[in-house]
């Protein structure tokens, strides 16, 4: 009997682990359930009347293996393109206007010394803090720390506050206060070990680097959804189900047995109709407490140590406007520090950060709301939450027209909180689905959140059940 493998979450782990497993074992019968009606997860772009909206992650780091690997293996790395040259440039909100972010940083780290001392985004102080960094005693001691201690200490506290909390902000929508340095930037734990000093290892020994294939940054001229489109092309062979949701998981003889529910005419299963299942293995790429409650009579203790995993919600305002109402943005946006005090997070000027995202005339802003920790800004309505956007494009870009149209989007429970101890809940997790063969767990909870870091769990998956698929042969 043909040995069958079950993808539960068509996101872009869920996408990937369908694409790699097709590939290495094309004998497999692959069925991959999405409870929406979209393929993608968080990554979704809109096309509308000359403008090109994303509704989540507007590009990726090319530095980080796993995404540019998935573009070579289907071949679209041609496609790729980075940031608009003529506008790079990112400003900080602090005291409410807008400061460049000095030149010189590594990664968030500042390096150049003599770019700080001319920032407005630090006083002379907070320069002078950084500067001393090189002479202070490493921490050698094991455990983990929080990302704002580790900063706090080696930087100082305004260079935390204004400098480094506000870009990491950004990618974790966290509370640096709260977030594990161990699980989301090991590097600079690493580099206080091995050189003393974040600056001293930063700056020294730095082996000459060969010019980067891509930019930094990269998207597809037509939005991040480009990715998922040319990876949904090369699944033949993948029944995909759509707007069918599992509801829960059992073992079974064979392997697993799945209850789901929906409106597949694949399954000829109609709205509220439950339909079982069967499948030797399951990779679950589902947010962790959605994993949590399927699980839930499988193993309570795996169930509880994934609803263990925080997560953040979010809400993005696109907003659209003739250029004539809107200043000169030279730039590609800005981030908020926690301290300022506001809602929302970020704003990018999407159509100068990318090339072709409004028509000639146009311009595409997005404003980031809800951080980890605040009330839950998913439960606003849509005229708080535009209204909130609006404020603050009115306060730091003197916009005062109406959009000429908007989008909202909520992302309830979108981003997981790599919070202090989170290695030690993943090590038990790991610990607790070992005891379960033909189960397996990738995505954005595990080791990092970006799309590559998605990718890579989704490949690391995949090579885990071909690693036990041999036990499976003929027991179906
Ligand atoms: C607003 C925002 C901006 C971001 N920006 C960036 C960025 O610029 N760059 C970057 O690299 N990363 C970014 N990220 C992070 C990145 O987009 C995500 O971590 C990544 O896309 C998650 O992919 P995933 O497949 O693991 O999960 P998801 O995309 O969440 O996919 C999980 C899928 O499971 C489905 N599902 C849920 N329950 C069930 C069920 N019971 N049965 C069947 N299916 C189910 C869901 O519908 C969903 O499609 C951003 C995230 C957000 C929220």
């Amino acid at each position: 009997m043909r040995q069958n493998v079950t993808i539960i979450g068509g996101g872009i782990t869920g996408l990937t682990a369908a694409y790699w497993l097709r590939r290495r074992a094309p004998d497999v019968g692959i069925m991959l359930i999405e409870a929406s009606g979209h393929l993608g997860g968080k990554i979704g772009t809109e096309r509308f009347e000359g403008f090109v909206l994303e509704w989540g992650p507007d590009c990726f780091l090319s530095r980080k293996p796993g995404g540019v690997a998935l573009c070579e293996a289907l071949g679209i790395t041609a496609e790729l393109v980075g940031r608009d040259p003529r506008y790079e440039r990112t400003f900080v909100r602090r005291h409410g206007r807008l400061h460049p972010l000095p030149a010189g940083l590594s990664g968030m780290i500042p390096t150049n010394l003599d770019a700080l001392t001319h920032s407005s985004l630090l006083s002379a102080a907070a320069v002078e803090r950084i500067a001393q960094e090189p002479d202070l005693p490493p921490q050698m001691e094991n455990g983990d720390e929080s990302v704002a201690d580790f900063v706090t200490r080696r930087l100082g506290r305004e260079a935390f506050e204004n400098l480094i909390e506000p870009l990491m902000g950004g990618i974790y929508a966290g509370r640096a206060d709260q977030l594990s340095l161990a699980a989301t930037f090991p590097q600079l734990r690493q580099l206080e070990r091995k050189h003393g000093s974040l600056l001293k290892g930063l700056t020294q020994n730095q082996p000459a680097k060969d010019e980067p294939a891509h930019p930094p940054f990269v998207s597809f001229p037509e939005g991040m959804q480009t990715l998922v489109e040319r990876l949904v092309t090369q699944l033949d062979g993948v029944e995909i189900l759509l707007d069918t949701a599992v509801s829960r998981i059992e073992k079974s003889v064979n392997g697993y047995r799945l209850a789901v529910m929906g409106q597949s005419p694949i399954l000829r299963l109609h709205s509220g109709q439950v339909r079982h299942l069967q499948s030797q293995a399951v990779i679950l790429t589902t947010p962790t407490f959605v994993s949590s409650r399927l699980l839930a009579e499988l193993d309570t203790g795996l169930a509880a140590a994934l609803a263990d995993i925080p997560y953040a919600s979010t809400a993005l305002v696109n907003l659209a406007f003739d250029e004539a109402d809107v200043p000169e943005l030279d730039g590609y946006g800005y981030v908020i520090p926690l301290v300022e005090g506001s809602e929302a997070l970020a704003c990018t000027w999407s159509s100068r950060k990318w090339h072709g995202r409004a028509p000639d005339g146009k311009v595409l802003l997005r404003v980031y709301i809800g951080r980890y920790g605040d009330d839950d800004v998913t439960a606003y309505d849509d005229g708080r939450l535009l209204s909130i956007a609006q404020n603050e494009i009115r306060q730091m870009l003197d916009i005062t027209t109406e959009p000429l149209f908007q989008r909202i989007i909520r992302y309830p429970r979108a981003m997981p909180q790599y919070n202090l101890g989170h290695l030690d809940r993943i090590t038990h997790i790991k610990t607790k689905l070992a005891a379960h063969p033909g189960l397996f767990m990738a995505g954005a909870a595990f080791h990092g959140v970006g799309i590559p870091d998605c990718i890579v769990s989704a490949e690391t998956a995949v090579e885990e059940v071909i690693g036990q698929l041999p036990h499976y042969k003929g027991t179906l």
